[in-house]
């Protein structure tokens, strides 16, 4: 209600108010996470559906909150976005996670494979440097350029097609890969995403839910991944809850998959341990 001024407030609700506070709040603890020791890293596994072989991992960003518990990222990643913390989080987020990663190789004794995949924020790509300070961080840490997969979703893209394609040209031009998140959620579909360099998609996990018991969600799944197929692109499935939806997924020639039935987020040293 601060910001909004006189003529405004009488608009506002009591709970409307008490929303804006909470997040206001939330924003401010926000800032503090890191150094108080609240924020970690999960790592979920991702495997080749083929060779039933692990060959990398997505980082996903947790909060303990001392009173509130874990707050859910899509909810306090939407704070940071908005309270433009997210550009500071994000690479954060990425450095440490390289560090993680070259460690994780060097104790799996693999290290040219094994793939590191982090979210980007489509706020992220909107600053001038963000080309400049992804190679910072890979030349920092040692992390091979080409086991670093970019996430980015349809938002990071639309309407901006010409700078992000540069952006992201520069990064792949060193092995940068770029995969598209939570595809088949948007409206663009993948010939327009032609405009802009793409390695791969990740097929929503609503489609993965709804696969073995809905034929349309079926029908789309197997025609994204035919599409992306036929244009040189890697399919990777997320939320895989149960063996049918492996089989399923397999069958239909899906590259790689990950979800809770192949393993759960967790913790760095969980994942150095499946490659013992
Ligand atoms: P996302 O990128 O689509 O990440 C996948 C989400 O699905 C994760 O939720 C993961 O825990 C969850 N998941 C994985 N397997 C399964 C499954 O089998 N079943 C179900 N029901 N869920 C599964 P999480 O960790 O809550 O993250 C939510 C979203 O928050 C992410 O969605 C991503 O958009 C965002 N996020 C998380 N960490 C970061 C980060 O470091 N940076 C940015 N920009 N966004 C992040
Ligand atoms: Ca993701
Ligand atoms: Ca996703
Ligand atoms: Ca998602």
């Amino acid at each position: 209600a601060k910001v909004a001024g006189k003529n405004c407030y009488r608009f506002y609700s009591r709970a409307m108010d008490q929303a804006v506070e909470r997040r206001v709040q939330l924003e401010q603890d926000l800032r503090g996470a890191w150094d108080r020791g609240e924020l970690t890293l999960a790592y979920q596994p991702v495997f080749d559906m083929r060779a039933n072989r692990l060959v990398g991992a997505e980082v996903l960003l947790r909060w303990q909150h001392p009173k509130h518990g874990m707050v859910a990222p899509s909810v306090f990643i939407e704070v940071a976005e908005q309270g433009g913390l997210i550009e500071t989080l994000g690479p954060q987020v990425l450095r440490i996670a390289c560090r993680d990663a070259v460690r994780w190789r060097t104790e799996c004794g693999q290290p040219d494979a094994l793939f590191l995949a982090v979210n980007v924020s489509p706020r992220q790509l909107r600053g001038g440097d963000f080309a400049a300070q992804v190679e910072e961080i890979l030349a920092g840490t040692g992390h091979p350029p080409s086991l670093l997969h970019l996430e980015l979703t349809e938002t990071a893209v639309i309407g901006d097609e010409l700078r992000v394609s540069g952006l992201l040209g520069r990064l792949r031009a060193r092995g940068v890969k770029v995969w598209l998140d939570d595809f088949g959620t948007g409206f663009s579909g993948l010939s327009h995403l032609r405009r802009v360099p793409i390695d791969g998609v990740k097929i929503d996990r609503s489609f993965i839910a709804e696969a073995l018991r809905n034929p349309d969600d079926l029908a789309l799944t197997t025609a994204i991944i035919a599409m992306a197929h036929s244009l040189g692109m890697t399919v990777v499935a997320e939320g895989v809850e149960t063996e049918g939806q492996a089989d399923l997924l397999r069958e239909r020639g899906c590259d790689y998959a990950q979800g809770y039935w192949l393993g759960h987020p967790m913790p760095l040293e969980d994942l150095i341990a499946l490659c013992r």
